[in-house]
């Protein structure tokens, strides 16, 4: 049989052994896996038919029937291998990459399936010479001459997209064409020497470690793992936003009432008036990190919405700087709000978290600045029907060393802990702060001297509602400010699950001559309302037992007389809330928990209009 078949029986233990290490592992079915799969059984079943050409071209005699039969499987089976060779090629120029093109790719590989039919007729029709050892004829020659092309046509997609393969899948492809070039002109000259499926192992064997071929199991681990981790993200989320909603409830009660026993001044001892007003100012520092750890939740699991809405930002910011400053209570600061002229009277975007920025920079510099100055500035340039508003925070505080801004808006990272421990805080407020300037397609900057003080400044674009008239609205805002305290006998009714909820509602309702009836869940609400008008004003709690709240107001629109304004009252501090309460029918949203001056100013709203 000649000392080369030794060469194949190598090959084929060889080959045999990777078939069987391959095949017993399990892998990812890329498209490069497949074609791979393809190749190794291709090249086993050469190497075998390659072992009968020359057994029977040494046992039987010279152009026999089975001779023939053997070396035409044999050469079929080296177009097989080339065909599969060519689908490599188009796999790493156009499917593994990172611009695949896959429609392309299926037009090839359908073009190359059939080529390699149109081949292996020619080839299985053309007459073949059997020799020991070897075989010749047109046969032989037609596969010869289809190998050249097909390695000519390699050339066109590789060049083509020589930038975007990986270098290392390229190797295999080298090495085979070298090969074959070398391999064919020696088989030339002798054609007994068998060498092309050993060749082909050899190649297939490189291929073997340059191939994607991520072991399944592996994979299978990293998807459990992404998927526990995930599922653990969002229970903590729920948790935290659950966890909110509950603590909110009962701050709501500790916030109106220690605000409730505030107002009788001059009946409670001085001693149990400090200690509520501490009292209501714990709670309130503990509901700013309550929103400031749902805040950071609904960032990082990108629920943060920006909800645009037209405002007036004048009376928002001048608002919130009433309420924020007062947190400066007995330390010798200057405050100072400048607002330019030019700002429009009614912007349109996120209010809510305008304010909330400001509010973080604002309760920022109030509380690392023991004396001195802090100015709230306000500028902006209008052009085009968009306002970018310039909003600047200096303090003469602790101020900020060099090295530690970059690390600002990291979360819960406070700077200097051991300074800080008198200040509460999370270490969050400028990690939101930071998310929500750029949500809002805006920037933020500082400037700061370690002991001497900083300088926040914020820009944000927000759309021109309506541009700045210069009016005197002085004597109008007395005028609705006295008229608000007078709202007159008005009916309300007050729907909530919660006994000491209702006493805090109703304490707040406390001054106005108002007629309450109360009552606990959805159902016993629309007991009430029989007509659609026996009341002025409906408080609505969301949460509710037997019916809640959206449920009882889709029902009450249903009423063909109903006419009452309801406002929702509810611990539900998602943003969109408001939004979503408009759409159901309520006339207002209150977000519990609520200070009396809010519910008096949705009480203006809805009174002085009617
Ligand atoms: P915190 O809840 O700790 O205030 P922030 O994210 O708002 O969290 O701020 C992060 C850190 O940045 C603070 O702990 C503080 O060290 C520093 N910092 C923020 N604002 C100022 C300021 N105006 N002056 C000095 N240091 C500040």
């Amino acid at each position: 049989m000649g000392n080369f078949s030794y060469f194949i029986i190598c090959g084929l233990i060889f080959s045999l052994v990777l078939n069987i290490i391959y095949f017993s592992k399990k892998h990812v079915k890329s498209a490069e896996t497949k074609i791979f799969s393809v190749l190794i059984i291709i090249n086993l079943i050469s190497l075998i038919s390659e072992l009968l050409c020359l057994y029977f071209g040494f046992i039987l005699p010279e152009n026999s029937l089975i001779s023939q039969l053997a070396t035409k499987l044999y050469l079929i089976c080296l177009m097989s291998f080339l065909l599969f060779m060519t689908l490599y090629i188009y796999v790493i120029c156009y499917v593994s990459n990172d611009k695949p093109k896959i429609d392309y790719y299926k037009k090839l590989e359908l073009l190359s399936y059939f080529i390699w039919i149109i081949c292996v007729l020619i080839c299985a029709i053309l007459p073949i010479t059997t020799k020991k050892g070897f075989a010749t004829g047109l046969s032989v020659n037609f596969v010869y001459i289809a190998s050249s092309l097909v390695l000519l046509e390699w050339i066109f997609p590789f060049i083509k997209n020589i930038k975007s393969i990986n270098r290392k899948k390229i190797i295999p492809l080298i090495l085979f064409v070298l090969f074959m070039v070398i391999i064919s002109s020696i088989q030339r000259a002798n054609p007994e020497l068998t060498l092309t499926t050993v060749m082909e192992f050899m190649i297939i064997f490189i291929m073997y470690h340059t191939i994607e071929n991520p072991d399944l199991n592996l994979v299978n681990e990293l998807t459990y793992a992404k998927d526990a981790a995930e599922k653990a993200n969002r229970a903590k989320s729920d948790f935290l936003s659950s966890m909110s909603h509950e603590i909110r409830t009962p701050l709501n009660a500790i916030v109106g009432l220690s605000e409730d026993i505030a107002t009788f001044k001059h009946e409670v001892p001085p001693q149990v008036l400090e200690d509520v007003e501490d009292i209501g100012n714990a709670s309130q520092t503990l509901l700013e990190i309550v929103g400031n750890i749902l805040d950071i939740n609904k960032i990082e699991s990108d629920k943060m919405e920006i909800i645009t809405m037209p405002y007036d930002f004048r009376e928002e910011v001048t608002k919130l700087v009433k309420v924020t400053t007062t947190r400066i209570g007995s330390k010798p600061i200057d405050f100072k709000l400048d607002i330019a002229e030019d700002i429009p009277d009614e912007l349109i975007g996120d209010k809510i978290h305008v304010k909330e920025i400001i509010n973080n920079l604002l309760t920022n510099a109030i509380k690392y600045t023991e004396k001195g100055n802090i100015t709230l500035n306000i500028k902006c340039i209008n052009k085009n029907k968009i306002c970018l508003l310039f909003i600047s925070v200096q303090d003469t505080g602790i101020g900020i060393k060099a090295e530690k801004i970059s690390r600002l808006f990291e979360k819960f990272d406070r700077l200097d802990v051991e300074r800080n421990t008198t200040m509460e805080g999370t270490g969050l407020g400028l990690a939101i702060t930071k998310s929500l300037v750029e949500m809002m397609n805006g920037t933020i900057n500082i400037q700061s001297e370690f002991g001497k003080g900083s300088l926040f400044m914020v820009q944000i674009p927000q759309t021109i509602s309506r541009m700045h008239v210069p009016k005197e609205t002085n004597n109008l805002k007395t005028e609705k400010e006295v008229a608000a305290i007078n709202y007159g006998k008005r009916k309300i009714l007050l729907v909530d699950d919660n006994k000491l909820n209702i006493k805090v509602a109703k304490r707040a309702l406390d001054g106005f001559e108002f007629d309450i009836t109360t009552c606990e869940n959805g159902v016993e609400a629309l007991e009430q309302v029989k007509t659609g008008n026996e009341f002025d004003l409906i408080l609505m709690d969301i949460m509710m037992p037997i019916m809640g709240g959206e449920e009882a107001m889709k029902k009450l629109t249903e009423k063909p007389n109903f006419s009452i304004p309801v406002i929702a009252l509810t611990a539900d501090a998602i943003d969109g809330a408001q939004e979503k309460y408009l759409k159901i029918g309520f006339t207002d949203y209150l977000a519990k928990p609520f200070k009396k001056e809010q519910i008096k100013e949705k009480m203006d709203k809805i009174f002085m209009q009617k």
